[in-house]
């Protein structure tokens, strides 16, 4: 209580965006820019860009972060998803689960999902996606769309399979991400009517909007049209390097949709400080 007390005594002696790092720093240093807190939701750890050069990111900069990690890889059931759980216990980050498609929570139990903060999917993996019956997976340049229109349906189905999807959701990724063949089109192929279906749907779920610092999406008008509708956004750099934390893109867009850190989606989990 008296902690409480000075705490705030102290927050009111400063400007009002300190105050608002201040009441969120009870638990952990974060780093502000203006209006909102800098985290990282999305990050990947590989031999080569181990927990220590996220937490070295993390002390220069302040920016919290979250790791995850795609089911099949190194985690693949119940005992090396809770290998992944421990490994991470030992340092003040969020630990995520990124599956790639709908069915993952099979080789999970119900007890170590729950240890995790949280579980982001995105849409990316889209099983007979063109004519000829591939699997795309639209990260790769070279993913072959046959017919703009068609692929926009499909993408959409899938959007809403990935959304709707019973299992347990948190964030959704990578949103409006489109192949490189089509992403000169982006403004006229997401039109106003496919953005509310998706948002709409999100909201049924009440998911988190990823902001994605690699792929620059979604853009300004999806955002304030996810905000009007009261869904929440996190920042995202699916880094796999020294990229983890930077976040221009996100931290541009954010100001330019006047984000505050109540549009933000926080783990329930408070972390210890640096
Ligand atoms: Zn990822």
């Amino acid at each position: 209580m008296t902690l409480q007390r000075r705490r705030f005594i102290k927050s009111a002696a400063i400007t009002a965006g300190a105050m608002a790092a201040s009441r969120i720093a009870n638990s952990f240093e974060w780093s502000f820019d203006g209006e909102f807190p800098l985290t990282d939701l999305h990050v990947h750890l590989t031999p080569t860009f181990t927990i220590d050069n996220v937490m070295e990111i993390a002390k220069k900069t302040g920016v919290q972060f979250g790791i995850m990690v795609n089911p099949g890889d190194t985690v693949h059931d119940d005992a090396t998803l809770k290998q992944f759980i421990d490994s991470l216990k030992p340092y003040p980050v969020y630990c995520g689960l990124q599956p790639m498609s709908p069915g993952w929570s099979k080789s999970f139990s119900p007890e170590t999902v729950k240890q995790l903060d949280y579980v982001e999917m995105d849409p990316q993996t889209i099983p007979n996606g063109n004519a000829y019956g591939e699997t795309l997976r639209i990260w790769n340049f070279d993913t072959y769309v046959d017919d703009p229109e068609k692929f926009m349906d499909t993408y959409m189905a899938h959007n809403l399979e990935v959304i709707n999807n019973p299992e347990p959701l948190n964030i959704f990724g990578w949103p409006l991400f489109l192949p490189v063949c089509i992403a000169r089109d982006y403004y006229t192929l997401w039109t106003e009517k496919r953005m509310q279906i998706i948002i709409d749907a999100l909201k049924k779920r009440n998911l988190a909007v990823e902001i994605n610092d690699m792929a620059h999406t979604p853009h300004e008008k999806f955002i304030l049209m996810a905000k009007e509708a009261g869904l929440k956004f996190t920042f995202g750099s699916d880094s796999r390097n020294q990229i983890a934390g930077r976040l221009d893109y996100c931290k541009s867009v954010a100001k330019k949709c006047s984000l505050k850190t109540e549009d933000f989606f926080v783990p329930k989990r408070k972390l210890s400080k640096i």
